[in-house]
């Protein structure tokens, strides 16, 4: 069976990242990947330095490059379970058959739950939006709708206010005191209705029609949704919230030795940059977690050689 230092399922910025670390540290790695990583939403890049514009699959194939080039081996195939074993490596297991690796590193992403809206699917991560601070400025003081979830209603339109002072919030959440003084100190009305679907017309997003029958005239839309994680395989190794999100400390490190969590899958508010950098941070993680595994074995095998000549003299 073949043996890695380092399995990682996931291969997003912050999969990527750890790659190149330890491809560059000389560790035998593997990296999976099953799908789509969750910038693929958007046609361009925004807010990532250096890499402004740049398409998801440019910034992506890019970076997969830079893993190659470094002995990193990638394949593209979903991981099913991953079995921790008594001797503290882990069977990896995908469709074409299991591996092992002294430690796992997890970078499986989150997918975000939408509700079922006409022509949503089409318009996500790009008039439907999700955070000002990815696409804010392309649409700054244009007119606004907020809806979605009522739990962050009042701070998702007060947040996106600071792009444009045209917000209308579409619920029929009631509010309370703090949130609605909040909305009323920022001129920010809300219509007691809720979104059904969006209202294109020549390509162009020109409003969202309403339950009760209406239609909004709006640019743009950001939507208050709730993001889950991709894959349930954190959770059947290690401590994870209500979302699936695993726990980790500031490196990474899960509640289980040798198995790490980065980006998303650990952090459902990480950007690009936050993931990338949680990629980076992880690498010689992993590696002094390899170096210190080596040290006790070889530790043990010194123990063994010193009571063997006694053993043999009996
Ligand atoms: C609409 C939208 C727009 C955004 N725009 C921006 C932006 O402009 N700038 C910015 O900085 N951030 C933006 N973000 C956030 C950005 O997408 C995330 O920060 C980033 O994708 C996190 O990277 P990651 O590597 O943690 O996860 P991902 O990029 O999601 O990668 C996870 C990978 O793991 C794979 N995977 C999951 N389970 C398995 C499995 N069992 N086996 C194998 N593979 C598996 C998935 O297929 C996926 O490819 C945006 C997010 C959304 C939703």
């Amino acid at each position: 069976m073949e043996i890695f230092d380092s399995v990682i399922v996931g291969a997003g910025v912050a999969g990527l990242s750890a790659a190149l670390f330890l491809g560059r540290a000389g560790r035998p790695t593997l990296v999976y990947d099953g799908g789509k990583p969750r910038i693929f939403a958007v046609e361009e890049v925004r807010e990532f330095l250096g890499f402004d514009g740049i398409t998801p699959t440019e910034l992506l194939a890019r970076s997969r490059d830079e893993v190659l080039r470094y002995g990193a081996e990638i394949r593209a195939e979903a991981v099913q379970s991953i079995r921790p074993r008594e001797d503290g490596l882990f069977d990896v297991q995908s469709g074409s058959g299991t591996v092992r690796a002294r430690t796992v590193v997890l970078a499986t992403g989150t997918v975000d739950e939408l509700p079922p809206l006409s022509g949503l699917p089409e318009a996500w991560g790009r008039d439907v939006k999700v955070c000002p601070c990815f696409d804010g400025y392309e649409v700054r003081n244009q007119r606004f709708v907020v809806f979605g979830l009522p739990e962050r209603l009042a701070y998702m339109a007060s947040w996106v206010f600071m792009w444009s002072p045209q917000v209308i919030v579409v619920s029929q959440h009631a509010f309370n005191e703090a949130d609605a003084e909040r909305l009323r100190l920022l001129n920010i009305g809300v219509t007691r209705d809720e979104v059904t679907g969006l209202i294109h017309r020549g390509g162009k997003l020109v409003g969202v029609s309403t339950e009760s029958g209406h239609e909004i005239a709006c640019d743009a839309t950001w939507i208050v949704a709730k993001s889950r994680a991709a894959s349930d395989l954190a959770a059947s190794l290690c401590e994870v919230d209500e979302f699936g999100i695993a726990k980790t400390d500031a490196g990474g490190r899960s509640s289980r030795p040798g198995v790490f969590v980065v980006g998303n899958a650990s952090d459902s508010w990480a950007h690009l940059a936050h993931a990338t950098a949680a990629g980076t941070k992880v690498g010689p993680i992993v590696t002094l977690y390899l170096l210190e595994k080596l040290l006790a074995e070889k530790r043990a095998a010194a123990a063994v050689r010193a009571v063997a000549p006694s053993l043999a003299a009996r």
